[in-house]
């Protein structure tokens, strides 16, 4: 049988086992005595991130199903994959069961063999990782920059070796890679880009979207995404062989011939009619949302950049940062320590979530990168959390969580 990873935080040893977050305090609805303007805002808890589905999702979900197009086929699976693509300023889509296997899927296309390698960042979610795994290649990890968290590019030329196939920029938290010099040195090198687009709906890379600047992307469509499916994702592309091939082996790889006749291993990946209603209706509002969460994040900012030792998210001036998370770093200065304060916001009913623990550290691949070391990923996972960020977060709600940020700063300085 499968056996887990047996790894502690504390077989990292001292000095990285001190990185690791600790366990997700427990949330809880304020007892403090507190304005009146702030009544309905503490008497229930804050999640971190929530779907909004105030559009046409209804409708169209009972469209399939009053008309019986509840499975892979029908309507909205073209319509969706049509307007998404659009909105990423890419000619295809191809939607998929969601955004881990967008990427698998994209990768299966390269015919990728074992020795193979494939550039990823360390500091990312597991399933960037994994998807490379899944193909047999070696994933080659790289580090982030200080200045936007994103894979350092600088470090890339060294990260490319005869194996090299291809690399996964990934634009983290919503904001985008430095594009230019990655796709530079991968017609270089002949490499293929995959943008891993998780998390970015919409953001900008010099006035173009995300989703069109590398060969392919993967987007995914979890309901903690900019914008949901339940469970979806898609490749975007403007490679139309590389469109059909991914579409052909999301559905078993049929071939045209004859049914049941098959000349690749391929896989069911498909999205259903019901996924793709949802998908149409969220990507007429994709728009709002990232305008609400580009306002929201304007807010957090000018109001927390008042109070020492808090970081507030990178926007390079080449960059529309579409703050899929609302992600800040935590010094020193502050006074206590990220999971300090992640537990005085629970207590007051704000749910936060940690930055992402690098890839190098997690149990499953801490033997195959045994003593590398990622400086800036580290720092990261030390000290970043995001704060509630959904689209229909409100001002109000805004203010109430900075003012709690503000209370602890000062009871740390008490
Ligand atoms: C969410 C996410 C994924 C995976 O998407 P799923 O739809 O959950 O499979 C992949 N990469 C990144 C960076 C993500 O944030």
């Amino acid at each position: 049988m499968l056996k887990p990873a047996n790894i502690t935080p504390e077989d990292l040893g001292e000095e990285l086992a001190a990185i690791i977050p600790g366990k997700d305090p427990e949330l809880s609805v304020s007892i403090r005595r507190i304005p009146v303007s702030e009544l309905d805002l503490s008497s229930r808890i804050i999640p971190v991130c929530e779907p909004t589905l105030g559009g046409n999702e209804k409708k169209y979900v009972l469209d399939c199903l009053e008309t019986n197009w509840i499975s892979s086929a029908g309507k909205y699976i073209p319509a969706f994959e049509e307007a998404f693509a659009a909105k990423c300023q890419a000619r295809y889509g191809v939607a998929c069961a969601n955004g881990t296997v967008a990427l698998h899927l994209a990768l299966a296309t390269l015919g990728l063999e074992p020795g193979d390698e494939v550039i990823v960042p360390t500091f990312t979610m597991i399933a960037t990782i994994n998807a490379v795994t899944y193909t047999g290649a070696t994933p080659v990890l790289i580090d982030s920059e200080p200045e936007t968290w994103n894979m350092d590019v600088n470090q890339l030329a060294d990260k490319i070796t005869p194996r090299t196939k291809a690399i996964i920029p990934m634009h983290t938290y919503g904001h985008p890679v430095d594009m230019d010099p990655v796709m530079e040195l991968a017609d270089k090198h002949g490499l293929f880009v995959l943008e891993d687009a998780a998390e970015a709906h919409g953001a900008e890379y010099k006035g173009r979207r995300v989703g069109s600047l590398g060969h392919a992307a993967g987007f995914s469509f979890y309901a903690n995404k900019i914008i949901t499916t339940g469970e979806g994702g898609m490749i975007t592309t403007n490679d139309a062989a590389l469109a059909d091939l991914a579409r052909n082996l999301r559905d078993h790889a049929f071939s045209t011939e004859r049914h049941f006749w098959h000349k690749y291993v391929g896989f069911n990946y498909r999205m259903t009619n019901l996924q793709a209603a949802v998908g149409l209706a969220q990507t007429e509002q994709m728009d709002g949302f990232v305008e609400n969460r580009r306002r929201n994040a304007a807010l957090y900012t000018s109001l927390l950049k008042e109070i020492p030792g808090i970081v507030t998210p990178p926007e390079a001036s080449w960059a529309k940062n579409v703050y899929w998370m609302y992600s800040i770093l935590v010094q020193d200065e502050f006074g206590m320590t990220r999971d300090q304060l992640r537990a005085y916001l629970a207590k007051h009913g704000i749910e936060t979530r940690t930055f992402f623990i690098p890839l190098h550290l997690q149990p499953i691949y801490y033997e195959k990168y045994k003593g590398q070391r990622y400086p800036v990923a580290e720092m990261l996972c030390q000290r970043g959390f995001y704060l509630p960020s959904a689209s229909s977060l409100t001002e109000q709600q805004i203010r109430y969580i900075v003012g709690i940020v503000r209370e602890a700063y000062e009871e740390a300085h008490r």
